[in-house]
């Protein structure tokens, strides 16, 4: 097989494998209900299209600079200076194909064979594998629903040794929409404080999606000291409804901002300028549609947990941010089908609920973190409805 060794680690996206399902069999006629994917149901601003469309006809269609056009990254700037508190220099900012590729240079640009991420479960599906991928060694923290999901100074202080590189943070977090507080942060920074050699990837993507009139603190608000081993990454994707963009970015280091440049410049030299240019509308343009937006997804919440804390099995706990939940199934494993099939795993689970009753979520294993399934609010308020009814339905006819 002509398959590179560090590819053996590596598991091909969970995620990615049951949207398709989840399309084959609604192209068959079949009454599906995706909650699957994490992604919102806006579309991209108009200003944002308008801004693509200009740039097409100004002929803005050549290579950029590896690190995005100054004109993105001034923007970029801006928008951390004015939402952030953070002050960068345009050198130390880069620009990539989504967050996802952001991730993916910073990781190849600084892990070798063997070094350590610290990675707490449940995690974005994509860490470990990027990790793996960059030949390095993912060390899971299971974090569970008692700790609301998120990863303790005690826990952080054990998983600590000397390779270690990395600790990925992500507030709000996919799966669950768990909110790292000022304070646990805080908690979070002394034990980083004692070990000058770990580095924070602070994944703020969701950053504007948060709940009950919390606001969003990112680890270097709480501890600036920290800022010359934090890398903040965000993205247009999430808040501007901008995920086929494709424009995510970093701000950090100089060193590591240069070395993911060199990454970059040897694989897909810059992202798209026509998208660059939509980015640079996105972010010095109107913000005042975020809170909106944030209302909407958290009155979303509001149906889906009320729905499925009423079924028998099924515990949801209360997400602060994001557009996703991810109740426990416990108390659906071991039980039978109609079909006489045991339910054995929350893999199991998601399977029953997507060929039996058409509603399509993602199991907690694609995550780190089971028995439990992502369902992703992203969808109109009646179509929430439905899934939960669907579900409640098919959890009610197990034995
Ligand atoms: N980080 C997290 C936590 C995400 O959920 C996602 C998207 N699912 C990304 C990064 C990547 O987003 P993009 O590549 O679209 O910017």
């Amino acid at each position: 097989m002509m398959q590179a060794q560090r590819l053996g680690s590596v598991r091909p996206s969970m995620i990615l494998g049951l949207v398709q399902k989840a399309r084959s069999l609604a192209a068959e006629g079949k009454p599906v209900i995706d909650l699957g994917i994490g992604e919102p149901d806006f579309t991209t601003p108009d200003h944002v299209k308008a801004a693509a469309i200009a740039a097409i006809g100004a002929d803005e269609t050549r290579y950029t600079v590896v690190p995005g056009t100054v004109a993105l990254r001034e923007a970029i700037r801006g928008k951390l200076a004015r939402e952030n508190g953070l002050d960068y220099a345009l050198s130390e900012i880069t620009v990539s194909n989504g967050a996802k590729q952001v991730i993916f240079n910073a990781l190849m640009a600084t892990l070798s064979p063997g070094d350590e991420v610290i990675v707490p479960a449940p995690y974005w599906s994509s860490y470990p594998d990027i990790v793996a991928v960059a030949e390095g060694r993912p060390v899971i923290v299971d974090c569970p629903q008692e700790q609301r999901f998120l990863i303790t100074p005690e826990q952080l202080e054990a998983a600590i040794t000397p390779r270690t590189r990395w600790l990925l943070l992500n507030s709000p977090s996919n799966p669950t929409g768990g909110v790292y507080s000022r304070a646990d942060l805080a908690g979070l920074a002394a034990v980083l404080a004692r070990h000058p050699h770990v580095h924070v990837l602070s994944d703020d993507i969701y950053e504007h999606l948060m709940f009950d009139g919390h606001r969003f603190a990112s680890i270097l608000e709480v501890a600036p000291a920290l800022k010359p081993r934090v890398l903040v990454v965000n993205g247009v994707s999430k808040v501007f409804a901008m995920t086929g963009w494709r424009i995510g970015y970093a701000a950090g280091p100089q060193e590591i901002v240069t070395a993911m440049n060199t990454v970059q410049g040897q694989s897909c030299t810059h992202a798209g300028s026509i998208s660059q240019a939509a980015a640079v509308a996105a972010l010095t343009g109107p913000t005042d549609f975020f809170a909106g937006r944030a209302r909407s997804f958290e009155a979303r919440r509001d149906i889906v947990v009320a729905a499925l804390n009423a079924v028998d099995g099924i515990e949801c706990l209360v997400p602060e941010g994001a557009f996703y939940v991810y109740p426990r199934c416990a108390g659906v494993i071991g039980r039978r089908t109609p079909a006489g099939e045991v339910i054995g795993s929350d893999t199991d689970f998601c399977r029953y609920l997507l060929e039996q009753h058409f509603v399509s979520a993602v199991p907690g294993a694609a995550f780190g973190l089971s028995p439990h399934l992502r369902i992703s609010t992203a969808a109109p308020a009646e179509a929430l409805r439905s899934a939960s009814a669907r579900i409640a339905g098919a959890v009610n006819a197990l034995t």
